[in-house]
């Protein structure tokens, strides 16, 4: 896996040609937007949506992430305050996924499209 695929994936850019946004742009942070993605590529038109509940997958990923994010967060939690109480540490987890959870939505998804899609390098006529 090259360099450049790593940081399309994490800024859910377009897996085929690294260029185009998955998402719409500058709406992250947005509640109501943060999951809209877009139909296709700006840059080669790739889909982003190649068929219905294709991002089904992508809930494991995003299952994996949150349990080595809920990991971490209690080994902090841990280290910094060892005498917590049960009600601090599910208050700090529901914390910590309300505020990651945006990231990992999208980061989740660029992983899993970006699994089957392979990036081609120069997708020009002339390469064909
Ligand atoms: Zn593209």
């Amino acid at each position: 896996m090259r360099f450049s695929t790593l940081k399309s994936v994490y800024q859910c850019k377009c897996p085929r040609c690294h260029q185009g946004d998955m998402f719409l742009r500058g709406k992250l942070l947005n509640p109501a937007q943060f999951s809209v993605m877009n139909k296709n590529c700006s840059n080669c038109g790739q889909s982003f949506e190649p068929e219905p509940g294709y991002y089904f997958g992508a809930m494991f990923i995003s299952y994996g992430i949150n349990t080595a994010l809920f990991i971490a967060a209690w080994v902090a939690l841990s280290v910094i305050y060892p005498d917590y109480s049960l009600k601090l540490l599910l208050a700090l987890l529901g914390l910590t996924v309300l505020i990651f959870l945006p990231f990992i939505y999208r980061v989740s998804r660029s992983i899993w499209i970006s699994i089957f899609v392979r990036y081609k390098d120069e997708d020009l006529p002339s390469s064909a």
